[in-house]
């Protein structure tokens, strides 16, 4: 039993992560403040040099948000107004709402219950004459099946883009996520694996013409260095530009916080560990995280311990009232968002993605995490399910 004492366990805290890397974080601070340009200024453009340098990709676009970076890729690879992305049911909604933002609709598939990504057969199930392109997101720890769904992209002619927003740090076969297809993204919004100050987000390509269109939308669709903005390029769904620019402040702090990325990978992977040696055979915890087999090798990175149990609703309030925060990602199924009621779905139409809806729980998980706090998770479940079988 835990004293009364014990002190609460938040979900998360970045809060003595930002303490170790202050030092850098300050400095990048003070040659902002030295140079006075907030909006996309010199701090920007080094982080894109340095997320360039980490990632492997040829281009990279500093925005204000992951979901911004979605749009502006979605309608910079080309999809246009009245086209179809096939996207999973299950994810953020992040992943579809930015396809109705680009103009298009989103036509959902259903996940594999494994990796909680998009299954190759469901996805080519929901292509038609009016698809142009496909989108899986990479969830919680690991990646899609690429190889599957790159081809069906490949036999249906599509535009393979990555909602990598959670993904990063992941490789596929030593490529990193979002640089498989036309491009991808990624969301540093606070609780992110690397997390900024507030909102931030960057997409991810080595398509030349995919980062010039992007470039131009985020920035009002100024070209280059001219005040011409530009007018209906038949290429691009909707005329005009947006105000997509990242604050410099949040590329300090980001570049104050990935020189320890590495670490804090490592960091969460011994944590993801001891929550899985803790919570094996604990009954009434239906699934613990696990790796799809793949044929290539993929490096997986946990953003969030994310497990599968009975009684969810129970069990969160039995963690609560010990202090134990917790969250669920994600409690609706995309088909069944209200958002999305004019494309006509039900309940059982994706049953994978909708079991992982009701049965799916995030565990407190952060690298700043110790594993006595972890011990002290593990044994609330346990003592509830025990409770409760007694
Ligand atoms: C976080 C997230 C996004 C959106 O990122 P924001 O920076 O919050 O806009 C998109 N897709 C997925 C899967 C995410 O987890």
């Amino acid at each position: 039993m835990n004293p009364p004492s014990a002190p609460p366990i938040p979900f998360f805290t970045q809060a003595s992560s930002f303490e170790r890397c202050w030092p850098e974080i300050s400095r990048h601070l003070n040659a902002l403040l030295d140079r006075g340009k907030y909006s996309h200024g010199r701090q920007v453009v080094e982080l894109e040099g340095v997320l360039a340098d980490y990632t492997g990709a040829a281009h990279v676009l500093a925005v204000n948000s992951g979901t911004d970076a979605l749009t502006l890729l979605l309608r910079a690879a080309g999809v246009r107004r009245g086209d179809e992305v096939v996207v999973p049911a299950f994810s953020f909604v992040a992943t579809a709402s930015s396809v109705s933002l680009a103009l298009a609709t989103p036509a959902f598939a259903d996940i594999d219950p494994e990796s909680y990504a998009l299954d190759p057969e469901s996805a080519e199930a929901a292509v038609t004459d009016r698809t142009a392109a496909i989108m899986p997101t990479h969830l919680f720890w690991q990646m899609a099946d690429m190889t599957g769904i790159g081809e069906v992209a490949a036999r249906h002619d599509l535009a393979l883009v990555e909602d990598s927003a959670e993904a990063i740090g992941m490789r596929w076969d030593g490529t990193h996520a979002g640089l498989l297809g036309k491009g991808g993204v990624l969301s540093f919004f606070p609780t992110k694996t690397l997390g900024a100050l507030g909102d931030a987000g960057a997409i991810l390509t080595n398509d030349p013409t995919v980062a010039e269109l992007a470039g131009t939308l985020r920035h009002h669709g100024r070209m280059g260095r001219t005040t011409d903005h530009i007018a209906g390029i038949s290429n691009l769904s909707g005329a005009s530009g947006t105000n997509s620019k990242m604050d410099d402040v949040q590329a300090c702090v980001l570049m104050g916080k990935l020189p320890h990325l590495d670490d804090d990978i490592a960091r969460r992977a011994q944590l993801a560990e001891a929550y899985t040696e803790r919570l094996s055979g604990v009954p009434g915890v239906l699934r613990l995280p696990s790796l799809a087999k793949r044929e290539v090798r993929t490096d997986p990175v946990f953003y969030v311990y994310v497990i599968e149990v009975e009684r969810r609703e129970e069990l969160v309030g039995h963690l609560t009232r010990q202090g134990i925060g917790t969250e669920v990602y994600y409690p609706t199924p995309l088909h069944l968002q209200p958002c999305f009621a004019h494309l006509g779905h039900r309940r059982g139409d994706f049953p994978n993605a909708e079991a992982a809806c009701e049965r799916t729980l995030a565990l407190p998980f952060h690298h700043d995490l110790d594993e006595d706090t972890v011990d002290r998770v593990c044994e609330a479940i346990r003592t509830f399910y025990a409770g409760s079988r007694a």
